[in-house]
Order: structure tokens, then sequence, then C-alpha cells
């Protein structure tokens, strides 16, 4: 019965089965066991999406970019993109500040919770403080770093997407500059070898309820760690935080997203979230915004009807610098410690906040608890300790799961978006 359900309705039975199958594990006190046995199938998952990453992206940007017939086109699309997504972020900031400065978490707070906090979560605090690079780097450092000095070396490293949306980019400007006979073959290979990457994931994604299963489950393991009520008290202590943090992630998803597709397009937005759905369930259990690429690539060009031109360019992108997630959650942060250890954030504070945040976001990595390394970063700008980072860390992987969700659904908005635009321009 099972196998005749869709793949959306598999992969939240799956999530659920988790949870349950996470309470009865921590309950029997089986954690070594879920180790060795459960999280390797969810990592299996993650591995699997990731290790189609870099390809897919390479490919059908190239096939996207070459199939354009000038190249005004190609400058139109990114200067919409970029600004699209710089908006999307600005906004998603200035609305964390906003909530953080009228529900006040920090001020319900108590001197006791601070002390236990920064006691028990002292030495991984100082683990994401040493591996943020707070070195001060050269300004033009950022786009020294986008040009690969090995192509090769840079395909072999997924961190490394925005070199290889560089290369990728110069790749397929070359083919449209070409004659049409000189690249005949490769364009045929290049679009046969994308239609093989597009089932390689279908292939990957038959397997997705069981590593969303394991996922979960482990998660929960390792969140409940030997008592879940342990667990649960800690999440409650940070409850006015982690309900800011949360509220603010949802208001993006519910309000903020759904009306600048209502404003800028005519796509519905029953449509639109049932196509997201699945995407954000995978971005959800694996926290990761650039394992989930390959599905949110998929989705949008199979669900929502955007052209692969647009996809293939405004989705590794975004995947890659728009985290409106991870933006809000780093402003709430700061804010949150700010208010807990008495610092005086004035308005112009405030505003370096605004710019700091969005640089620190776009500098997140697509992957598991980069938001709060960079927010590091961020705390520093503004002249504060970084050891505040203690206080929140109990409720970093949970948090982690919701942003991620946000930083995809940005992400496809502004593909819908920037879709919709382009259609009515060519
Ligand atoms: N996990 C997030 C992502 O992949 C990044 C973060 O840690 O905020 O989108």
């Amino acid at each position: 019965m099972f196998s005749k359900l869709s793949l959306q309705t598999k992969i939240v039975l799956s999530m659920v089965l988790g949870f349950i199958v996470g309470f009865i594990l921590i309950h029997f006190k089986l954690n070594t066991f879920t180790l060795n046995w459960i999280k390797p199938f969810g990592t299996l998952f993650i591995n699997a999406l990731k290790a189609i990453a870099i390809p897919l992206v390479f490919i059908s940007l190239v096939k996207g970019i070459s199939s354009l017939s000038d190249l005004s086109k190609l400058s139109r699309l990114s200067a919409k993109t970029i600004s699209l997504y710089l908006f999307t972020t600005v906004i998603s900031i200035s609305f964390g500040l906003i909530l953080a400065n009228t529900f006040k978490p920090g001020n319900a707070f108590s001197e006791e919770k601070k002390i236990s906090l920064k006691l028990e979560f002292g030495d991984s605090t100082q683990k994401k403080i040493d591996s943020a690079d707070t070195k001060t780097r050269p300004p033009l450092q950022f786009i020294v770093d986008m040009v690969p000095d090995n192509v090769f070396k840079a395909t072999t490293d997924n961190s490394k997407m925005l070199q290889v949306i560089l290369v990728a980019l110069v790749f397929g400007i070359a083919i449209v500059l070409l004659k049409k006979s000189e690249v005949t073959v490769l364009k045929n290979l290049i679009s046969n070898l994308n239609a093989v990457l597009l089932k390689v994931i279908d292939i990957i994604m038959l397997y997705a309820p069981i590593g969303v299963f394991a996922l979960i489950a482990s998660l929960m393991v390792e969140f409940g760690g030997d008592s879940i009520s342990e667990a649960l008290d800690l999440f409650l202590a940070l409850g006015a935080y982690s309900l800011t943090v949360l509220f603010g992630l949802f208001m993006m998803m519910f309000l903020i997203y759904p009306s600048l597709i209502k404003i800028f397009t005519k796509v519905k937005l029953t449509d639109y979230f049932k196509a997201v759905f699945p995407i954000q369930m995978v971005a959800f259990t694996t926290s990761s915004s650039a394992a989930t690429l390959p599905v949110t690539m998929e989705n949008c060009e199979k669900k929502l009807g955007i052209s692969p031109e647009v996809s293939s360019f405004v989705l590794p992108v975004g995947a890659t610098i728009n985290m409106d997630g991870t933006a809000l959650y780093q402003s709430v942060s700061v804010i949150f410690i700010a208010q807990v250890f008495g610092y005086d954030l004035d308005f112009s504070k405030q505003l370096s906040i605004i710019l700091t945040a969005t640089l620190a976001s776009i500098g997140t990595a697509g992957v598991p608890g980069a938001g709060i390394v960079m927010l590091v970063i961020v705390l520093n700008s503004v002249g504060m300790s970084t050891e505040g980072i203690a206080l929140i860390f109990a409720v970093e992987r949970i948090l982690d799961m919701f942003r991620t969700v946000v930083n995809v659904t940005g992400d496809t908005a502004v593909a819908v978006i920037v879709d919709a635009s382009e259609r009515r321009s060519s």
C-alpha cells in the first residue's frame, strides 16, 4: 500500500515515523545503536544529493545559457536575480530586528539560565568561534575567491559553488558566441547529460522516505540526548527567543513571499505551495540548501513550470548566496544576545547589523550549522562578545532546520518572480 502513495505523502509519513521512532529510541537509551545503525542511512541520502549538485549546476547552467539567443538576456536575468535576492535578504533582516526589538526575548532571560547555558555550551561555542574566519580580509577578496585557479579543483569542492557557477557562465557564453555549426554536437551532449542528471535525481528521491526517516530519528536522539525532558527544558528556557525566530521565519514564508508572488506574478499560491512543499521537507530534514538544490531545481521546473534557463541560473546562485532564513536568525540572535548581556545597540548599530548580516548570510555556506558560524562575524562587527553564542546553542540545530526551509523557499519565490518577468519581456 505504501508504494501507491505519492512521494510527497511518503516523505511526510516517514518524517512522522522518524519522530515516533526517535522518541522510542531515546526512551530505551539506544543512542549508540541509532548512531551506528540508523544515522548512516540518512547521511547517505544527504551525500547522494550533494554528489549530484555540482554536475547538475554545471550542466544545467551551461545548457540554460547556451540556449539563449543573445547575451543581453543573461545580463538582464542576473541583474533581476541579484537585486531581488538582496531585497528579500534586507527585508528579512529588518523584519528580524523589528521582531526582536518588539518582543524583547532577551529580557525574559534569567541570570541563572545565562550561567548554566554558558557552562554547558562554552566549549562548543569556542569551536564555532574558532572556525569562523574573523581575520580581516581584503575588501575585494570575495571577487578573487570567485575565480578558481584550477577548474577541476573547484568542481571537487561543494563549497566552491560560486566558482563552478562562474566557470559554467563563461563556458555557456563561449558556446553562444561560437557559430551554431561548431557546437551542435556539444549542445546535444549537454542536453542529454542534463536529462540523465534529472533522472538520477528521480532515482535518489525514490530513496528519500528512508533517508528522511533516518535523519529525523537520529536528529531526535542527538537532540534528546539522555533525556527528552532535559532537552525540552532547554528548549523552553529559550522559548521566547526560539519563538521570535520561528515567528519571523513563518512570516517570511506565509506573508512576505506569497505577497511578492501575488504582486509580481499570476501564479496561484496554492499551486506554489504544493510545488515547494517537497522541497521544504528535504530542506527541513537535511538542513542544507546545497543538498536540497537538485530537488529544488527539479520541482521548480517540473511542478512550477519555471523555464530551465531561469531555474538553472537563479536557483544555484540562490542556494549559494540567498539565505533569508539565516539572515533573519542572525539578526534576532544578535539582538537577543545584546539584550541578555545588556549591550546597548543604538539605531546606527542596528543599521550596521543590516549590512553585516546581509554580507554574512551571503557568505554562509548552504550546509548545516553554517549560519551560527557566520553569526560570530556579525557579533564582532557590532563589538559584541562572541561567547553569547553559548546561550543559543541548545536550539541551534532545530532553528537550522527551519531557517533552511526559508532559505530554499526564498530562492523558489525569486525564481517564480524572475521567470514571470522574463516571460513578459520576451
Ligand atoms: N543550514 C543553512 C542552509 O543550508 C545555513 C545555515 O546554517 O543557516 O541553508
